[in-house]
């Protein structure tokens, strides 16, 4: 499994593969634990019920596609299109389409935005919740706004 990450405790980038079994996964930046929540059932790599980053127990999946990459395509196939007779807009359509047809899942969490590529475990998560969304992000921030005593 591919995982993209901010360290919870230094909010440093983390972009690693995950191989299991599972070894503990340090922060390059902190030296700190990057999963302080690791779950027996994504240890055992049977569920990723809870995001082993912040511990928040929803995560969504959707399509992994690049939506600015699609756009470019679509405008690089149209200003070439006077050149080509018309045959770059086949090309970035069936290009596009070809792309979008083989676009993998991605899951993450709806708190830390932590993202994981390239599983089973990524297949078995709900689709995308607006309701948790909201959830999660007045959950934030009410954290943001609570001041430090
Ligand atoms: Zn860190
Ligand atoms: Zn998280």
């Amino acid at each position: 499994m591919n995982i993209q990450v901010s360290c919870p405790h230094c909010q440093h980038t983390v972009t690693t593969e995950l191989k299991w079994p599972l070894s503990d996964l340090f922060c390059a930046s902190c030296n700190q634990l990057v999963f302080p929540h690791l779950t027996d059932s994504l240890k055992n790599q049977k569920k990723l019920e809870q995001c082993p980053a912040c511990g928040a127990s929803h995560l969504y999946r959707r399509k992994d596609f690049n939506q600015r990459l699609g756009i470019f395509l679509i405008v690089l196939g149209i200003s070439l299109a006077y050149f080509t007779y018309g045959i770059s807009l086949l090309a970035v359509t069936l290009l596009d389409f070809f792309l979008f047809r083989r676009v993998q899942e991605v899951g993450i969490c709806y708190s830390c935005e932590a993202q994981f590529r390239n599983s089973p475990l990524v297949e078995a998560l709900e689709p995308f919740d607006l309701e948790l969304f909201d959830y999660y992000k007045n959950l934030k921030e009410r954290t943001l706004n609570t001041p430090d005593s």
